[in-house]
C-alpha cells in the first residue's frame, strides 16, 4: 500500500490544466492555476481571527499559521511570515507594470498571492494571499478561551 502522503504529493505534481479544472471551483482555479486576484473584500478569510492553520486550497500543504496573520486592511488576507515547515517558492512578477514577487505553493505550483516589504514586525514582510488559495483548519481544542 503507497502511503498517502507520497500518493498526494506525486498525483498533485502531475494533475493537468484539466484536472486541476475539474477538481477547483472556478474561482479557485482562476485564481490558482492562472495567477488571478480576488477583489479586495470579496474572499472568505481577509477578516477572519479564528485560531488555526492555513492550507493550500489545491493540495492541502501547510502554508500559514492564524498566530501570523494581522489586518492590513487592503482586503486580503495577510501574514508577516508563513508556516515554519511551509513549502514556498517566489518568482519575479512584473505584470501590471510592477515588480513583485509573486509567491507560489511549491508542492502544487499554486498561485496564492504576493510578498511585499511594508509588513510589520518581527520580519517586515506582508505575505498578501487570495483567500480563494486557502483553507482554514481551526485549530481543535480551543473552544471556549
Ligand atoms: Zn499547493
Amino acid at each position: 500500500m503507497i502511503s498517502m502522503d507520497n500518493a498526494q504529493e506525486g498525483i498533485h505534481r502531475q494533475l493537468s490544466d484539466d484536472q486541476w479544472r475539474q477538481r477547483l471551483d472556478a474561482n479557485t482555479y482562476r485564481i490558482c492555476r492562472q495567477g488571478g486576484t480576488e477583489v479586495a473584500f470579496s474572499g472568505c478569510y481577509w477578516d477572519t481571527k479564528t485560531a488555526g492553520s492555513y492550507h493550500c486550497a489545491c493540495c492541502n500543504a501547510l502554508l500559514f499559521d492564524s498566530t501570523a496573520k494581522f489586518d492590513s486592511g487592503t482586503g486580503w488576507p495577510s501574514f508577516h511570515s508563513p508556516a515554519a515547515t511551509a513549502q514556498l517558492s517566489t518568482h519575479s512578477d512584473t505584470s501590471a507594470s510592477m515588480l513583485r514577487e509573486e509567491l507560489r505553493c511549491a508542492t502544487c505550483d499554486a498561485h496564492l498571492g504576493h510578498i511585499f516589504g511594508d509588513g510589520p514586525p518581527p520580519t517586515g514582510q506582508r505575505y498578501c494571499i487570495n483567500s480563494a488559495a486557502l483553507q482554514l483548519i481551526p485549530a481543535t481544542g480551543s473552544a471556549g478561551s
